[in-house]
């Protein structure tokens, strides 16, 4: 087992090697170690910094074996980490940070809505279904209209609808794939915010500043941080951030997702254990970024400091805006980061832009 801080020269394992693991890698290379990503694509985002690319399944024997040899420490990208996969990883004696609990809460929209009220992390009223039948009955207890969404895999606003009425439940059911489901009541919020959190290895925490976020077509499009928000409000979200990354006993960083009600109160939508697009803006905003703190927390260093620098739109380029990059590069007042990627297929997270103004007094 490795020993912890892990010097310079150590390497970092990446399950993924996407934009979040490419800006991993980045991050890690500052910090004088390295990187080894594993992904099924040989030309991912990430293979074009780490010392070593495993291009394999996730869920292949042989690749993870390749991935843990090579490395001190393994983290992941996506949070649809196959278990078993984990579990080999700790079978050849490898730390995988954040751990499987985290891993297994954050997979399961049920599990993770259950443990969230457990730890006073408030959350919408929800249900479990796994038969028609029970969708209905879901329904019919929590009132329409509610939000059904498949348990597992749901990503980006995916697996998911809309019960106007209790009647049309079990039809819901069956078109999201008759795969077991939650029913959640609807959040009625004014604003979607985040924050990202992260816990070191002795169990301190930092909270980055609260990010106001704005989806299309359930994909986030911007985030602005840091975001307007009152003392007590901001006191709110990093106190409820603190209990999730307790009581997990986490390594890292994570992203918390929240709703704002117009009562004031924060509501829990979901956790990424993992770094999170609403946390770009850290990239060019903070005194240090996201993936530099994720760095940090797994390899046993302290966390740096999350004060930020600046106020910071981010905005993501999706699919063909990406195109437009002559125009951004010619701009000065946009930071610029593309991920490599070569085709950009409709609504594919190709960059993201970040604009940076003075703070306000
Ligand atoms: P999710 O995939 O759970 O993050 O949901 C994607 C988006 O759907 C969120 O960012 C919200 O805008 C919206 N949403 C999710 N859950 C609820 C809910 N219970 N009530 C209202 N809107 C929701």
């Amino acid at each position: 087992m490795a020993r912890f801080p892990l010097p310079p020269g150590s390497t970092i394992g990446v399950l993924g090697g996407g934009q979040l693991g490419w800006m991993l890698a980045l991050a890690a290379s500052r910090l004088g170690l390295n990187t080894a990503v594993l992904d099924p694509d040989p030309a991912c985002s990430a293979s074009r910094v780490a010392v070593r690319t495993v291009t394999a399944d996730y869920a292949d024997p042989e690749g993870l074996a390749a991935l843990a040899q090579a490395c001190d420490v393994v983290t992941f990208e996506f949070e649809n980490v196959p278990a078993a996969a984990v579990e080999q990883l700790a079978a050849l004696k490898v730390q995988v940070a954040p751990g499987a609990r985290a891993l297994a809460v954050a997979q399961d929209r049920l599990e993770e809505k259950t443990f969230l009220n457990g730890v006073h992390a408030p959350t919408v009223a929800f249900r479990g279904a796994s038969s028609a039948a029970e969708a209905a009955e879901a329904a019919a207890e929590l009132g329409a209209p509610c939000l059904m969404k498949t348990r597992r895999e749901g990503y980006d606003g995916k697996g998911q609808r809309w019960v106007e009425h209790a009647s049309q439940a079990a039809a819901a059911f069956e078109a999201l794939g008759s795969r077991p489901v939650i029913l959640e009541a609807p959040a009625d919020f004014v604003r979607e915010l985040s924050v990202i959190a992260a816990r070191s290895r002795s169990g301190e925490i930092a909270c980055f500043p609260l990010g106001e976020n704005h989806h299309e077509n359930g994909v986030l499009r911007r985030t602005h941080a840091p975001a307007a928000a009152a003392p007590p409000l901001v006191e709110q979200a990093q106190q409820i951030a603190a209990r999730i990354l307790s009581a997990l006993d986490y390594v890292g960083v994570m992203g918390v997702e929240l709703f704002e009600l117009k009562d004031g109160r924060l509501l829990v939508n979901e956790i990424a254990p993992r770094v999170h697009n609403s946390g770009h803006w850290t990239l060019d905003g903070c005194e240090v970024d996201q993936f530099e703190q994720h760095v940090r927390a797994i390899a046993g260093w302290p966390l740096g400091p999350t004060a930020a620098l600046a106020r910071t739109e981010m905005t993501n380029l999706l699919g063909s805006e990406v195109d437009d990059w002559k125009k951004l590069a010619a701009d000065p007042d946009a930071r610029l980061w593309l991920y490599g990627k070569g085709e950009p297929r409709p609504g594919r997270k190709m960059g993201h832009v970040n604009r940076l103004q003075p703070l306000k007094d």
